[in-house]
């Protein structure tokens, strides 16, 4: 083991199966959580759904207490131009809004934490796309990755699928490089880092038992941000909308198992062209 794999912690394929459990509550939860997205819903009443969720799957939701601050709650809720860490409350959702949500929940120990970006009723074109392309450069990003490659294998195919696509107003979007994927396993964010930018074939070797959260944070502006009052909300500075998709992946000697995906990524690996190694 070189220096830079120095604190990658490796899993068991027995942990891996309780990751695949945290993973399949983070999933669920979130898939409940798109379909509670509407206008007139707070992103206060998200939360306590979520929170309900994930107690009584016997999870435990991993955001709340968090760091310090101690994070207030079991979901991050970022609107509009808040790109991560929102804090959930008395906002009001409206037609037209969208919001980026962030969950995290611990099975045994062991860690899930997956993200999704959803439209509140119509969202504007230019949004939507953003979406879109956010969404897409995390699966791009998974597919990347091999037994055997490197962490930035999974940041370079993210930043070159973004840089790929045609920005819908002319502009160029932008990718955050203050935050970035980790590794995750008995606890939320381990080494190494997994930045959505930069050259392949770097950082640690990917091989098995390595768990990773690849997340992708992307803008229709600057990716500059400013973290708001609350000590925990980071929005842009430019004031453009941003979108932000998260999942917890592993390799296996059969390809990638995507643990927050409630298939485990088969159908979307398959259209990627990328071995599916779960079960
Ligand atoms: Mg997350
Ligand atoms: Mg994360």
């Amino acid at each position: 083991m070189s220096f830079r794999d120095r604190g990658v912690e490796i899993k068991t394929p027995e942990q891996i199966e309780k990751m695949r459990l945290a993973g399949l509550v983070v999933g669920r939860t979130l898939e409940l959580l798109r379909d509670a997205v509407k206008a007139g819903v707070t992103t206060g009443e998200l939360d306590a759904l979520a929170e309900d969720h994930i107690l009584s799957s016997g999870a435990v939701p991993s955001f709340k207490g968090y760091s310090h601050p101690p994070f207030p709650a079991s979901i991050c809720a970022s609107v509009n131009d808040e790109v991560v860490h929102g804090i959930p409350g008395d906002r009001v959702l409206e037609d037209g809004d969208v919001i980026s949500i962030d969950c995290g929940a611990i099975v045994d120990g062991w860690h899930g934490d997956a993200a999704i970006t959803v439209g509140v009723g119509e969202v504007a074109a230019d949004v939507a796309e953003l979406m879109r392309v956010t969404e897409e450069a995390l699966w791009h990003g998974i597919a990347a990755a091999r037994l055997g490659g490197r962490v930035t294998d999974i940041s370079h195919a993210v930043e070159s699928y973004v840089r790929s696509q045609e920005h819908p107003t002319g502009g160029s979007f932008g990718i955050l490089e203050e935050y970035v994927g980790h590794g995750i396993g008995s606890a939320m964010h381990q080494p190494p880092n997994v930045p959505n930018y930069g050259r392949p074939g770097r950082g640690p070797k990917l091989v098995r038992g390595l768990a990773l959260a690849v997340e992708p944070m992307v803008t229709l502006g600057s990716s500059e941000t400013t973290l708001l009052p609350d000590e925990w909300t980071v929005g842009t500075v430019d004031g453009s909308w941003s979108a932000h998709y998260e999942h917890t992946f592993t390799l296996t000697p059969d390809g990638a198992w995507v643990l927050t995906a409630l298939d485990g990524g088969e159908r979307r690996l398959a259209e990627l062209g990328v071995p599916f190694g779960g079960h």
